[in-house]
């Protein structure tokens, strides 16, 4: 937990948020401000702060994380349809909250290449 982190005070419930899907690694909320029909954020309940700084000590974390994708778009009603997993890293990759964060969306079609 890092003080002043709302994705940390997301995952230990001192700040609410529509959570879709929750487990002792990781948890998945909607998103705020949903950019498709289906918008769901998927972090670790760890405080990691981007893919940038991700090493070999995050690997079980993060490949559970990836792992839980699949069972969220099939609860979300995406899985035949497609979705898109989005990790904006750092300025450049438009990152504003800094605790790793996996997009999910789906529910209409994506564009590519992306803004
Ligand atoms: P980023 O731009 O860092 O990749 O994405 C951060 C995302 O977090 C944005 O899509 C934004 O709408 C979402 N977000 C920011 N604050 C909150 C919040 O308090 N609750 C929820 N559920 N989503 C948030
Ligand atoms: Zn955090």
């Amino acid at each position: 937990m890092t003080q002043d982190c709302i994705f940390c005070k997301i995952v230990t419930g001192e700040i609410p948020a529509d959570i879709v899907y929750q487990d002792e690694q990781v948890t998945a909320f909607r998103d705020i401000d949903p950019q498709a029909p289906v918008h769901v954020l998927l972090v670790p309940n760890e405080h990691i702060s981007s893919l940038g700084a991700v090493d070999n000590s995050n690997a079980e974390t993060l490949g559970h994380l990836m792992s839980v994708v699949s069972q969220i778009a099939q609860s979300e009603g995406i899985a035949e349809s497609g979705f898109r997993l989005v990790f904006n890293t750092g300025k450049d990759g438009g990152m504003a909250v800094h605790h790793l964060h996996g997009h999910i969306l789906g529910g209409r079609q994506m564009g590519w290449p992306p803004g």
